[in-house]
């Protein structure tokens, strides 16, 4: 315990109380904000490598309190799974990006593919897939316009149950993506096991490209076997024109970063999708 500047002893660590704060405050506004439908989705497009294309996009959860202020997604999101409120999360933005996309349908904004995030445990929940089917059919949406990106660690669990949710949720023709991948544990032989559409690898990795010659190897093996297996591979983080050179030459298929775009609001991203592009 360390003694305080007015006597006393703190008990916890600032980042225990920070966190335990978090629960608390956080914890109720969030649960406050997400019933009221104050949570917004921003989205960040997806460019074709090969023909600077839009892919898709994916859609990613916004906080901004109206006394708390704008709240970071990697603070929020901890709160929300430490409070149980991350499948709620999940499905509100698996709903929200579905109205969106027939939304821009209407404004003849030109968007294939949505992805959402969703956490483990959606994976856990049989009836996932007739959720998901029951969203698709009240936007009128046909389900190769929706891919759902789950991290390497919810696809670790090889349980019977997750994998059964997984393939139901595949078999209604929705897109399932592996995200963050490299970050866990998983092998690459691993993912001949799943029913995955896409893999999407790591930001750290594409970060590393040009420096570290192991991060260059891994994307390389990645990049291919993905390609083998008839998947989609996805790279996050692209931010330079060298890593966009170096990821075309190895036959990545989309690429996601700051050097095409930030996330951005909805209406953002149909002037976005307006303006002419040189890539
Ligand atoms: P993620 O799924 O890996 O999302 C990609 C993150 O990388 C986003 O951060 C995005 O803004 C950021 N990013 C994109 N391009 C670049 C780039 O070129 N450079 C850098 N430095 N960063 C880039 P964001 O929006 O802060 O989200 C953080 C994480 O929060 C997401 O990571 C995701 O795991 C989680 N998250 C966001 N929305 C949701 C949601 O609706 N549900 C769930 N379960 N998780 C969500
Ligand atoms: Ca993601
Ligand atoms: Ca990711
Ligand atoms: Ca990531």
């Amino acid at each position: 315990a360390k003694k305080e500047a007015r006597g006393g002893y703190r008990l916890v660590s600032m980042t225990d109380s920070r966190a335990a704060e978090d629960r608390l405050v956080l914890g109720s506004a969030l649960r406050e904000s997400l019933s009221r439908g104050m949570l917004q989705l921003h989205y960040q497009p997806q460019i074709e490598a090969r023909t600077g294309e839009i892919y898709g996009v994916e859609a990613l959860a916004r906080w901004n309190h109206p006394t708390l202020g704008n709240i970071f997604p990697s603070r929020f999101i901890a709160v929300a799974e430490e409070t149980g409120q991350i499948e709620a999360i999940g499905s509100w933005s698996l709903e929200e990006a579905c109205r969106q996309l027939t939304q821009w349908d209407r404004d003849g904004v030109r968007i294939p593919v949505v992805s959402v995030n969703l956490s483990a445990g959606h994976f856990n929940n049989r009836g996932l897939a007739s959720f998901i089917g029951g969203v698709l059919q009240k936007y009128g949406l046909s389900p190769d316009r929706l891919t759902v990106e789950i991290t390497e660690s919810v696809m670790m669990d090889e349980s019977e149950e997750t994998m059964k949710v997984l393939s139901s949720v595949r078999q209604i023709g929705v897109g399932l993506s592996m995200d963050d991948f490299g970050t866990g544990f998983s092998s690459l032989s691993r993912l001949t096991r799943l029913p995955l559409t896409e893999i999407k690898i790591d930001r750290s990795f594409i970060m590393n490209l040009e420096s570290d010659s192991n991060a260059q190897a891994v994307t390389t093996a990645v990049i291919g076997i993905g390609n083998r297996l008839g998947m989609t591979v996805v790279t996050e983080g692209v931010e330079t024109e060298a890593q966009y050179d170096l990821l075309e030459s190895l036959n990545c298929d989309v690429l996601q970063g700051y050097l095409f775009a930030r996330p951005m609001s909805a209406v953002e991203l149909g002037g976005w999708m307006h303006q002419p592009r040189q890539l």
